[in-house]
């Protein structure tokens, strides 16, 4: 079944136009349980991973001091049901785009400073060259010290997700437009409008693309270091909607059954996690953000 967000109370750029120039794409996951294969898009489903490449682990530091961890499939995305990644090209001759992560919390500063959370790594592939798929992946582990923590506050492993893309505009968090645009939106809202930050400008929930929310931290650069600003590539998210975010709920999901957390998971505080990446290419390492 597809996925409708509902459209937005008014057309915020007949009111703002200079906002037109900020627009961006963002394609919204819609996550929901379900059962996928490894042809398919999902996430936390099973991926179509080569069976003569070793699946890729974890040789960080964990809690029980075991060994290194075999990542876990977070998203497996095919470029039939994605075509358009806002932002960027699929690369050259790649149709697939996996991600995997620990579902360990670790820092690396390399990959940014202040970040603290499972750490992604991401695939690009072309779906024709794999043959022999892997059917059983390795089990992963929440390796977090008993003396703190019960199995059970795994909040990284994935529910199994079948996904429902769908393609939506979106318009900067008032932190990234001019001091002088964001103040008369402010000013507006306040009087007449509905809210931008909830209601016009950035969808909730897990996407490719679109602009990131700085709700949390306002706003801060994430530059490469070739110079180029960087932009989200994925936003993996804790809930896919919540607070003012409800205007988003997509029309097909009924009031009495829908599940604002269809992952299970619990990223940022209950936020979310942007993989942030260069436009200029997708080679240049990605740096990782929560709000
Ligand atoms: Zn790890
Ligand atoms: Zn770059």
């Amino acid at each position: 079944m597809v996925r409708t967000t509902p459209p937005r109370p008014i057309t915020v750029t007949e009111v703002f136009p200079e906002l037109s120039a900020y627009k961006r794409t963002a394609i919204r996951l819609h996550p929901r349980p379900g059962a996928s294969s490894a042809d398919e898009s999902s996430m936390g489903g099973p991926l179509l991973w080569p069976a003569g490449e070793p699946w890729p682990h974890c040789t960080r530091d964990h809690e029980d001091e075991a060994g290194p961890v075999a990542l876990l499939p977070v998203l497996q995305v095919y470029a039939r049901d994605v075509p358009e990644l806002p932002g960027w090209d699929w690369p050259e001759g790649t149709d697939l785009l996996q991600v995997l992560w620990c579902p360990n919390d670790h820092r690396d500063p390399s990959i940014d400073p202040w970040y603290e959370g499972p750490i992604p790594t991401l695939f690009w592939r072309r779906s024709a060259d794999v043959q022999d798929v892997l059917h059983t992946p390795p089990a992963s582990r929440f390796a977090c010290d008993p003396e703190y923590y019960h199995p059970a506050d795994d909040w990284y492993t994935l529910t199994p997700c079948v996904i429902h893309p769908e393609a939506v505009a979106e318009y900067p968090d008032a932190g990234e437009v001019p001091k002088e645009l964001a103040l008369r939106i402010h000013e507006w809202e306040e009087f007449s409008g509905p809210e931008y930050q909830y209601e016009l400008s950035i969808s909730p929930g897990c996407k490719v693309g679109g602009w990131p929310t700085w709700h949390l931290t306002d706003f801060h650069a994430i530059d490469c270091p070739c110079g180029a600003r960087m932009q989200p590539l994925l936003t993996i998210a804790s809930s896919e909607w919540h607070g003012g975010g409800e205007s988003w709920i997509p029309v097909e999901d009924h009031p009495d059954t829908r599940d604002s957390d269809p992952l299970g998971i619990d990223v940022g505080r209950y936020g979310q996690m942007r993989v942030f990446a260069c436009p200029t290419s997708l080679d240049h390492p990605i740096r990782l953000d929560t709000q």
